[in-house]
């Protein structure tokens, strides 16, 4: 059982409250999994966590797969170069074969879309059979680019969330529910 559980927490000098209840998310997760097994029981998809927020979700999502898949972990760098939009990124640990797979990138959250379309971008050059996404959390109003994805856990505002492995400044992940920033905090 987990022992972290509370309405509130208070992360430096940040007030977060809880949005959304680890039970919800585990019937939602369950949902999600329903969809893919529809989606991807034939396929033997390869699952790509990208790390670190993710990790939590995952671990949840991929039990809650009963069919063949394969997972593998890869995180986004910096090429230490800018464009318009700041660090220019790539990822980094992908598995050697990906031609003719079916890729399933898993995120934690989707915000402006720019990382999630960086790594489909890299993922592209390696020729899949099909990359889709499928992320816990999507906050619609601040994409900056098109983003579709029939595996979306929750549409949520715009407000920073912490728990269920985000984090701010490396704290929080441990959480099992989902909090949002007090507003004026
Ligand atoms: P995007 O490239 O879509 O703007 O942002 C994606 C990344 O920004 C996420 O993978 C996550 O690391 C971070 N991010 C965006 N919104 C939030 C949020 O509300 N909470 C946390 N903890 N991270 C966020």
């Amino acid at each position: 059982m987990d022992r972290v559980d509370r309405d509130r927490i208070q992360i430096g000098t940040h007030s977060f409250e809880k949005y959304l209840q680890r039970e919800a998310i585990k019937s939602r997760v369950h949902e999600l999994g329903v969809d893919l097994m529809v989606d991807y029981h034939d396929k033997n998809p390869l699952f790509l966590v990208v790390l670190n927020g993710a990790f939590m979700f995952a671990a949840d999502l991929v039990r809650a797969c009963d069919f063949a898949h394969e997972v593998e972990f890869v995180k986004m760098a910096s090429y230490g170069g800018l464009n318009a939009s700041g660090e220019m990124k790539r990822l980094i640990g992908l598995p050697d074969k990906m031609e003719d797979r079916h890729i399933l990138i898993v995120e934690d959250i989707v915000d402006t879309g720019k990382t999630i379309g960086a790594v489909r971008e890299d993922l592209l050059q390696h020729k899949p059979a099909s990359v889709e996404v499928v992320t816990l959390l999507l906050k619609p109003d601040c994409l900056e680019c098109t983003f579709e994805s029939p595996y979306v856990g929750f549409e949520i505002p715009p407000a920073f969330v912490v728990g269920y492995g985000l984090d701010i400044d490396g704290q929080a992940r441990n959480f099992a529910d989902i909090y949002q920033l007090k507003k004026g905090k």
